[in-house]
Parts: structure tokens; sequence; C-alpha cells
């Protein structure tokens, strides 16, 4: 996940040749095929924005609908320089098959805007979001698509995307997004949803696999949303964090690191490196003993539990050979590439795909998104309880296909989730 790294196979490959493999198990016609691997709908803007300095400046963002047979589409937003259409696809593809897995009434969608969104100030940001808001608004809508956080975009940015389709559509429409502030109709726990539910799976994980999480030695790629939610979370159920990294820097200390005190001493943005990507020197909690590492020596480290929680691209056919973890948990979305889970696989390391190892995130999504149609607000408890019934009964229903067909979890996964879909699309009907 450092800032200059290459991926090495495009996410929208890896995420066609997901989707050939488990066709070719299932034996969908090439036609069938064909409908799940084209998105449906791909809208690009180009759009201006003023800057501080009176200049103006052009942006490129996206908004990519996959497949909407089950329901409206849901997905998230994100602000990177990375962002491309191929990347978008891949991601909007996968959102599909997540909400499908974890049977959610939505199809898959995403969107992204090529954007550093720390160059920019508070005020730019904000007439960047509510243009692309404006220049995507065609094809959103609360039945219709529904962004949420990603990447590079938080609870602020959804407030004002919410706020600019309200005012375009002379009402209050919470329902537009998810992952709104809860003085805005989000919903409890949402922010932390996704890490939660890598803890549930990683719970569910270990108990299928008769390991004890309690103790176990865990490296998380990834200190932003996911990451720092899913390390603090963790090491609250006892499970023993060894290393975590942000984009800049890493570190490692086999005794254990104190997940809170870094918590608490964070940079803006998250960060637990400076600029010149060093640690920072003064950081309480990473004890005596401790090593500075990179982002792909994080990934070779000897733990029990490996999570990457950044971006994809990140396990591939180079660095899988020198995995050293029992147990993969995919927080992140497309961290592995095709050839890199082959070796993987082959290596008998057991993976918890990402469609359902961060499906915590959307399903809470879904949570508010249903709190803000009937204008009816749950308590926090009750949002954990419901998202862990979810979790872990996806979690079971694709371990038990996976042992009765002897696939791999992703597989399985992709099995559950591409029934789901092609059913939905048969029960339809091609129109007209
Ligand atoms: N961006 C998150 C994901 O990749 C959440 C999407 C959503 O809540 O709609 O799953």
């Amino acid at each position: 996940m450092t800032e200059t790294t290459i991926t090495p196979e495009s996410a929208f490959a890896t995420a066609q040749s997901q989707l050939r493999k488990v066709a070719g198990l299932l034996e969908l016609e090439e036609g069938m095929i064909e409908v799940l691997a084209h998105p449906k709908r791909e809208l690009t803007v180009n759009f201006p924005v003023r800057m501080d300095d009176g200049s103006i400046r052009v942006f490129t963002g996206y908004r990519v609908h996959h497949n909407e047979a089950r329901g409206p589409v849901k997905g998230g937003l994100r602000y990177s320089p990375m962002v491309s259409l191929d990347e978008v696809r891949a991601l909007a593809m996968w959102m599909t098959w997540k909400c499908a897995v974890v049977n959610l009434p939505y199809g898959g969608a995403k969107g992204g805007v090529i954007v550093s969104p720390r160059e920019l100030s508070a005020r730019e940001l904000e007439r960047m979001t509510r243009r692309y808001t404006t220049e995507i608004e065609i094809i959103i809508g609360p039945g219709v698509d529904i962004p949420a956080p990603d990447l590079g975009t938080d609870a602020r940015v959804m407030a004002w995307i919410m706020d600019t389709y309200s005012m375009q559509m002379g009402y209050s429409v919470p329902g537009i997004v998810t992952g709104k502030p809860v003085g805005l109709g989000g919903s409890l726990g949402r922010e932390e949803a996704t890490g939660r539910g890598v803890l549930y799976i990683a719970q569910e994980a270990c108990r299928r696999r008769g390991i004890s999480l309690e103790g176990a030695t865990v490296a998380i790629q990834g200190f932003g949303n996911v990451g720092g939610a899913a390390s603090r979370l963790l090491a609250q159920a006892g499970a023993k964090i060894v290393a975590i990294s942000d984009s800049r820097v890493g570190i490692y200390n086999q005794t254990g690191l104190d997940v809170e005190a870094f918590f608490a001493s964070r940079l803006p943005g998250g960060y637990i490196g400076d600029h010149t990507h060093h640690i920072i020197d003064d950081f309480p909690g990473k004890g005596t003993d401790h090593v500075d590492i990179t982002n792909e020596e994080l990934l070779e480290l000897p733990v029990d539990i490996l999570i990457p929680a950044a971006i994809e691209g990140q396990i591939t056919d180079k660095n899988a050979p020198k995995i050293r973890a029992g147990m993969i948990i995919e927080a992140a979305n497309g961290p592995t590439t095709s050839a890199g889970d082959e070796i993987l696989a082959e290596r008998g390391i057991y993976v918890v795909p990402d469609i359902i190892a961060n499906a915590g995130g959307v399903t809470v999504s879904y949570f508010e998104w249903v709190q803000d149609l009937q204008s009816f607000f749950w308590a926090e408890d009750e949002v954990n309880q419901r998202l862990q019934r979810i979790l872990v009964s996806a979690f079971n229903e694709v371990a038990s296909v996976a042992e009765e067909r002897k696939l791999r979890l992703r597989e399985a996964a992709y099995v559950v989730a591409l029934q789901r879909v092609v059913e939905a699309i048969r029960l339809r009907g091609i129109f007209p």
C-alpha cells in the first residue's frame, strides 16, 4: 500500500477472472456470463471547480452501476489519485456480489473522483463534492443508487452529498446516502461497521477452524476507517496485534502493540507516520523491541492472521509464496490478484474473501437506509446484533457450500452470490 505501489493485474481483470471461474463451475450460459461481466451503466463526468486562489480546475469522476437485478444499486464513493474507470468497474462488480452474498436487496455500484483529497482545502473539497453530486444526480436517488463512504471519503462528505441532493429536490432526502453523521439520519454503529464485521467474521472463522482468536497474532495493513476499527475491536477481543501500517509506514512488535495508544496519537488523516515516511518518534504504544517495516514486509510476517485492509492488488504471485500467515481475512476490496490467490490456495492458506469479510459496512448502510426510509432509528446494540446475525449466517452458509462442493471460500461465496443474482435476472426475464 505504499504510495508508489504498481498494481500488477488491473482490478477489473481480477474481478473478471473471479467471475469467469465460478460461472464455469455453475455452468452458466455464455450470454448470462456476458451480462454479469459488463457493468450496466457507466457515467464519466469532467467538471470544473473554483479553487480557493480563484483558478478553475477540472476534475474527472465516475459512477458505475454494475447490476441492478436485485434492487437499487449500492456502493461507496472513492477519492483517490489512483481512481480509474477500470478500478471503479471492478469495485462496482464486487458490490453486486457482496450485497448478494449477505442477501441485501441491492445491486452493486461504485463511484470515484481522481483527486488527492488531502491536497484540497475543506472548502475546495466541499465545492468539488457538491459539483460531483450534481453531475451524477441523473443516476442517483434513494430508490435508484445510494452512495456511501469509501477510501478518501467520510461522514462529512456524505453530509454534503445529502444536502446537495436535498437542495436540488427542494426537500430533505436522508436516504440518498449512507454513512452520514448520526445527527443527519446516519446510523449508530455505521462508522466502525466494516471493522466490526471483520471482527465477527474473524471470530466465526476461528471457531470453524478450531483456533482461538484470543492470543492469536494479527498483522493489519492499513490503519484507516476499516483497519483502524478492526485492530481496535480485535485487540479488545483478546487478539494480539503485532503489526500495523498506513500508506507511509509500518511497525512490528512481536510482543504486541498498544492499539489504543496509537489511536490516541494518530496524526490528522489517521496517519501513524509523518511525511518523511518515519513512524512518529514518540509514539506511545509501540513498546520497546519494535521494528519499522514496510507494507511489503508486513504482508510476509509470521502471524496467525493477516488482514489486508488497504487497497486492491497487494497479494500477488510475487509475494504469495512468501506469506507466512495461516489465515487471511480480506478487509480491503480485491487485495489478492487471481494469480496470487492460486498460490495461496496451493499453499493451503485459509482465505476469507473480501465480499464477505468486509460486508459489515454495506450491511449497516442497508440498516441506515431502512431507518431513513422509515424515520425510525435503532439503538446501537440492535444494529450490532443484527449485523452479527447477518454476517455469521452468511459466513456459515458460504463455509457449508465450500465443504459440500469442495471449494475454497472465495469460490463458494461467488457461487452463493452468483446464484442469487442469476435467479433475479431469470425471474425478471430479458426486457422487452
Ligand atoms: N465502501 C464500502 C464497501 O466497499 C461500503 C459501501 C456501502 O456502504 O454502500 O463495501
